[in-house]
C-alpha cells in the first residue's frame, strides 16, 4: 500500500467545526486494518533504533496511534491531556490553536533526564499544539525529543515554529 492510498482515506469536511476549516477525519483512515498496519509498519521503521523510552500522546487523537507505536517500541505511553483531567501534580502550557485557544497539561513524574521521547499527534496544523508539548516535555528534562505526525497541513508552515536541529516526521502531507 502506498502514502497516497493512506491518503486518500482521510476524509475531508468542509467548515467543521467553524466556517473556513477543512478538518481532516482520520475516522475513515483509522477504520481499515490495513491502514493501521501500514501506519504502524511504517512508523515502526522510523523510530525502532532511536531507543525511544516513552511515547507522548496529544488528547484525544494521539491516543490512538500514540498506545499502539508505544508497544511497538518496547516504550511506555505518557498521556498529555486537556486541563482538568490528569489527577496528580501537573505541567501546563497554554497555546493558540487553528480555531480558538487551548491547554494542555502533563503529569510532573511522567518522564524522566534518560528518557528518550517520541512526542506523537494525528495532525500538525498551526504547530501550536505540539509547540505547547514539545515546551511542556523540555521543561520536564530529558534525554532527546522526536516529533511524529501522521497528517501535516503544509499551507499553514506549522514546522516552522520548531527547532530546526529536531527529527519531525510526517507521514502524510495536504
Ligand atoms: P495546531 O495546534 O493548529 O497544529 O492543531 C493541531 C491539533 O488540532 C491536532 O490535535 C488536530 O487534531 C487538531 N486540528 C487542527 N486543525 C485540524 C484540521 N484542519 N483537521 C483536523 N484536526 C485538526
Amino acid at each position: 500500500m502506498s502514502l497516497e492510498k493512506l491518503k486518500k482515506s482521510v476524509r475531508n469536511i468542509p467548515d467543521f467545526p467553524i466556517e473556513g476549516i477543512q478538518f481532516k477525519d482520520v475516522t475513515t483512515l483509522f477504520k481499515s486494518a490495513e491502514n493501521l498496519c501500514e501506519m504502524t509498519d511504517i512508523l515502526k521503521n522510523i523510530y525502532f533504533e532511536k531507543g525511544i523510552t516513552k511515547v507522548v500522546g496529544i488528547e484525544s487523537r494521539g491516543f490512538i496511534m500514540g498506545p499502539i507505536l508505544a508497544v511497538e517500541l518496547s516504550a511506555g505511553f505518557v498521556p498529555m491531556r486537556k486541563p482538568g483531567k490528569l489527577p496528580a501534580e501537573v505541567f501546563e502550557e497554554k497555546y493558540e490553536k487553528e480555531y480558538g485557544t487551548d491547554a494542555i497539561q502533563i503529569h510532573q513524574d511522567a518522564l524522566c533526564a534518560d528518557d528518550v521521547v517520541l512526542i506523537h499527534d494525528d495532525l500538525l496544523a498551526t504547530g501550536g499544539t505540539m509547540l505547547a508539548a514539545y515546551n511542556l516535555v523540555k521543561r520536564i528534562g530529558v534525554k532527546k525529543v522526536y516529533i511524529n505526525f501522521l497528517i501535516e497541513l503544509e499551507d499553514l508552515n506549522g514546522h516552522e515554529l520548531f527547532p530546526k536541529d529536531i527529527e519531525i516526521e510526517t507521514l502524510i502531507k495536504f
